[in-house]
């Protein structure tokens, strides 16, 4: 069962919708000792591990209800803009639900696996000489014009389905946890989440909110820096974003929250990157390591008070798509593998045995 047939109390479908699934949604969320025991002072931590989606990233939760809605409204197209995730994940589900896809990307930004399910889906991609904020601009412009539906986060039905990622973990956890972390690029993600969880106190299923912990890139933090960035930069190619599409919104969630926007460096990503592969044993992409790079640089800032015996508290991070979306990145920040001679003694030699 897909997130809509599993939440449709909360989500706005009828009977009428026609449901287009992938089985989305669902996904594990996997408890992570080693970073817990780097945050210390007794926090579990939780990985909520969005890359096991069937296009591998959670914009599949959002999809599923913006196709549905595009085809119960009678859209025979749809069309996003993307630094990858959203257009592979939108040519599924048209592929899926039988209609067209345009896709308008920045040239040469967008990860090796992202374009190639782009591709293979079928959709029309087409790259301008530009960045992601001007991609966006332009198919703004086209759905405005062409009866073809926008399936940028600026949709509200991409917030409906990524809100159940929040009472996936309520469900799971028995409660909402004390902080959630996230990787910020076009806010989106932050606000559906808060949305989730809001809804989800307001119908008597949690008692208390998390504090929301948004990170971007020390390059592309327009939120932090609290100004537009013209030429954002990170080799977190899914939140290379300056200028986010819903930015009033996340600042709403971090300050009704308590929580905060904060950015983390190209270095702390990939060190979080590589954590999470080499420790927790979950290959993640770049963007999605931010928020487990952002809980522990707030860890090393001492942002987290120490508990009481007997408190527990959860954090959350949010692992937003899978590491093999972005293949070349794993291969360019480790070494290559040796060359040896087709013998045991050259292999167990290299291996150290
Ligand atoms: C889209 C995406 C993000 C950013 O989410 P927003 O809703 O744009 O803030 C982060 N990580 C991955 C892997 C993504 O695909």
């Amino acid at each position: 069962m897909g997130v809509i047939e599993r939440y449709k109390e909360y989500l706005p479908v009828s009977d009428k919708t026609p449901v287009i699934s992938l089985e989305e949604g669902d996904t594990p969320l996997v408890n992570a000792e080693p970073i817990a025991e780097r945050i210390g002072k007794g926090y579990n931590v939780w990985l909520k591990y969005e890359g096991l989606n069937p296009t591998g990233s959670f914009k599949d939760r959002g999809m599923t209800m913006a196709v549905s809605k595009a085809v119960e409204e009678g859209s025979k197209a749809v069309a996003c803009a993307s630094t990858g995730n959203t257009s592979a994940s939108a040519a599924a589900f048209s592929a899926r639900a039988k209609i067209k896809c345009i896709v308008v990307i920045p040239e040469g930004a967008i990860a090796l696996g992202k374009l190639a399910q782009t591709l293979i889906h079928g959709a029309k991609v087409i790259a301008i000489k530009g960045n992601f904020d001007q991609a966006l601009d332009i198919v703004k412009e086209l759905t405005d014009k062409y009866p073809i539906t926008l399936v940028n986060s600026i949709n509200p039905y991409r917030i409906e389905g990524q809100k159940t990622g929040a009472f996936e973990i309520c469900d799971k956890l028995g409660k909402a946890p004390y902080y959630h972390a996230l990787p910020v690029g076009n806010a989106g993600n932050i606000t559906a989440y808060w949305k989730g969880y809001t809804e989800y106190k307001e119908k008597g299923k949690i008692d208390s909110l998390p504090k929301m912990l948004g990170f971007q890139a020390a390059g592309s933090a327009p939120i932090v820096e609290g100004k537009v960035i013209k030429e954002p930069k990170t080799l977190a190619t899914a939140i290379k974003i300056g200028n986010p599409a819903s930015w009033k919104q996340a600042e709403e969630a971090r300050d009704a929250s308590g929580g905060m926007i904060a950015k983390v460096t190209e270095e702390e990503i990939i060190e979080a990157y590589k954590i999470l592969a080499n420790e927790v044993g979950i290959f993640a992409e770049p963007a999605s390591a931010a928020s487990v790079a952002g809980i522990l640089k707030k860890a090393g800032e001492g942002y987290f008070e120490e508990l009481k015996p007997g408190d527990e508290r959860d954090i959350v991070c949010v692992l937003t798509g899978h590491g093999l979306k972005d293949p070349d990145r794993a291969i360019k920040c480790l070494d290559h593998p040796p060359i040896v001679e087709a013998k045991l003694e050259a292999v167990l030699k290299e291996a150290g045995l």
